[in-house]
């Protein structure tokens, strides 16, 4: 028996934990792959090339985005980020996972390209909650900062388009409720290949 492999996306407002919830459940789940989004914003401290992002600047990422390299790409506070195309799909014509981090816009356009994917919003506990978080991790200049909390109020209306919602009040609940949501549509009979014989 064989299963085909999808696209899981991951989307929520800057803070919801994306990143800290994909660290935890990547490795809880071995058979679970990470595409590395490109992006034009500067690394973070501690980001490397190639592991959180592929860092390039914007002349590099627009050739990406013509040569149609890129699944799809999207502006989120004046940088440009996308899902490099060869990567996802290589991976997926291999019959594994692949879960990405993309902001809404860029899911609207994986729901086009790929109906088949699983969406996943992930949702703060309330927007005090994650103007606290924001602040806390640090990474963020005061003008990105309010950027990305003004974006929020949007992103989260933007919900009601995805599959699953996962509450990230609890890091380990949602990492247990992500990784249910991964088998669950690992189990889906129309993802199986049945032998004949069967
Ligand atoms: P995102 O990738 O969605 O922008 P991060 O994973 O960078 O968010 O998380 C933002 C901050 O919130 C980090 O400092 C992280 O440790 C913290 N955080 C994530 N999940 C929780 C949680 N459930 N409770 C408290 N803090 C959290
Ligand atoms: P950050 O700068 O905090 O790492 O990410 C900012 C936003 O960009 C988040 O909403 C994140 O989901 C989104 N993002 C990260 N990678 C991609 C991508 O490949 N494509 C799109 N469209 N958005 C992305």
């Amino acid at each position: 028996m064989k299963r085909r492999g999808f696209l899981i996306v991951l989307s929520g407002p800057s803070s919801a934990g994306k990143s800290t919830l994909l660290d935890m459940v990547l490795k809880m789940d071995a058979e679970l792959c990470y595409s590395v989004s490109a992006t034009t914003r500067s690394p973070r401290a501690g980001e490397k090339h190639g592991v959180d992002y592929f860092f390039h600047t914007e002349e590099h990422f627009m050739k990406m985005a013509g040569e149609g390299a890129l699944l799809e790409w999207a502006n989120y506070c004046g940088n440009w980020y996308g899902t490099p195309r060869q990567y996802v799909m290589e991976a997926i014509a291999e019959g594994k996972t692949v879960i990405t981090d993309v902001n809404i816009d860029g899911a609207r356009q994986l729901r086009r390209t790929l109906p088949e994917g699983v969406f996943v919003f992930l949702m703060p506990p309330s927007l005090g909650e994650l103007r606290k978080r924001i602040v806390a991790r640090g990474a963020d200049s005061e003008e990105s900062m309010n950027m990305r909390l003004a974006a929020a109020a949007e992103e989260i209306s933007a919900v009601v388009d995805y599959d699953y919602c996962i509450l990230n009040d609890d890091l380990e609940k949602a990492a247990r409720q992500l990784l249910a949501i991964i088998w669950a549509e690992r189990c889906r009979v129309s993802r199986m290949e049945f032998p004949a014989v069967l």
